[in-house]
């Protein structure tokens, strides 16, 4: 028999699956020094929110006596990652399930366990492009509701978008990349008043001096909260996430996750940096000393809009310029950020920029005030 052309297998594929949109992620320092012929070392990287302090020497070291064990299985479900985070969090085991790779992957699992072809989940936008996505994968339709101007959530839209194919409305606290927090009562509204699973993501909540919407998880069996060893923990490359959420959704979780789906190395680095308050507590500090001046200098010195954040990032409206136009002078300078281009309903004009080092946040300020046409 002939082999056939992949034509004849296309029809195999789902509709669903050549509707989904594309995730623009954050390039890697490489990446881009190999497109503008310059030296990765000497790049700055403020374009993804990563920990600027790089990980945790706990966490190198867990990894590097875990090696030996790379020919084993981890435990099925990380027990001595969840166990680590059951302290971490004050939430007992049952309430946690981790997976790999990152919180996107258990994005991918709520929506493989509630939504299906002709569901819905309403995104509050500009956020995260991921929850979309992953609910487009299996064939949800993702309804776009916009922030209110200020990007505060406008809860009345929300609720009027719901429907009763409605599973899941996903939430970012705070929010990446407008930096504001959604508030509790805005939560229970929205907890009460539908039938749907509301997720709260809270990537950047370590960050945050508006502390943690996890104690609502006690009062509502239709919340879950999604976190990351990403951000705060530096170590978005062992790709690891977690959520804390009420029983029957992370035992159902478990049954639809790969089983393994913490690797031994991810697991071991995990436990390593929950236990190491020193790291965590220097991160967060520096972040939150870092922003309030980064914001202070941008006003004071710059003609551009910067917004309050909560997160380890800031956005700036630099108008007249486009964000792209903003992009290219800061690389010039050595330094990456973000354009917010690839998110909705924030327009062409923002950039996005991670909080650095004392060092690196000087050098965003020389760019910016070196800038052509400020
Ligand atoms: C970085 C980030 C995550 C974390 O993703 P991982 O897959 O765990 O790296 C999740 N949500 C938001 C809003 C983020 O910015």
């Amino acid at each position: 028999m002939a082999r056939k052309s992949k034509e004849a297998y296309a029809s195999l594929l789902k509709d669903s699956v050549s509707n989904v949109p594309e995730y623009v992620p954050g390039k890697t320092a490489s990446q881009i020094a190999a497109e503008y012929g310059l030296d990765p070392g000497s790049l700055i990287k403020l374009n993804a929110n990563e920990n600027p302090l790089g990980p945790p020497d706990s966490a190198v070291s867990a990894i590097q006596n875990a090696a030996k064990d790379a020919s084993l299985y981890p435990t099925a479900d990380a027990s001595n990652l969840r166990k680590a985070l059951s302290g971490y969090t004050g939430f007992p085991v049952e309430n946690i399930a981790a997976s790999g790779p990152g919180m996107d992957s258990l994005i991918d699992a709520l929506n493989k366990l509630f939504v299906g072809e002709g569901d819905e989940v309403i995104v509050p936008v500009p956020t995260f492009t991921y929850y979309g996505i992953s609910a487009s994968a299996v064939g949800g339709t993702s309804v776009d509701v916009d922030l209110n101007e200020d990007y505060s959530l406008n809860t009345d839209a929300v609720l009027k978008a719901v429907t009763d194919r409605t599973k899941i409305i996903w939430l970012c606290s705070p929010n990446n990349p407008t930096g504001n927090v959604v508030s509790a009562s805005d939560i229970r509204k929205l907890a009460e008043e539908t039938n749907a699973i509301i997720f709260i993501d809270e990537a950047y909540v370590e960050f945050s001096e508006a502390g943690s919407l996890s104690s609502l998880i006690r009062e509502y069996d239709n919340i879950v909260i999604g976190r990351t060893f990403s951000k705060a923990f530096g170590l978005a490359g062992m790709r690891l996430g977690y959520v804390i959420a009420p029983a029957w959704i992370v035992s159902n979780l478990l049954r639809v996750l790969p089983p393994f789906a913490v690797s031994i190395l991810a697991e071991a680095a995990a436990v390593a940096a929950v236990n190491d308050i020193k790291y965590l507590n220097a991160g967060v500090s520096m972040v939150r000393t870092e922003r309030k001046k980064l914001i202070e200098n941008i006003r004071e010195r710059t003609p551009y809009k910067v917004y309050p954040s909560e997160g380890n990032f800031i956005i700036v409206d630099v108008s007249p310029k486009t964000s792209k136009e903003a992009v290219d002078d800061f690389l010039k300078k050595g330094i990456l950020i973000r354009s917010c281009d690839s998110f909705q309903n924030i327009g062409r004009n923002t950039v996005r920029i991670t909080v650095g080092t004392p060092e690196m946040n000087e050098k965003i300020m020389e760019a910016f005030e070196t800038s052509e046409n400020q």
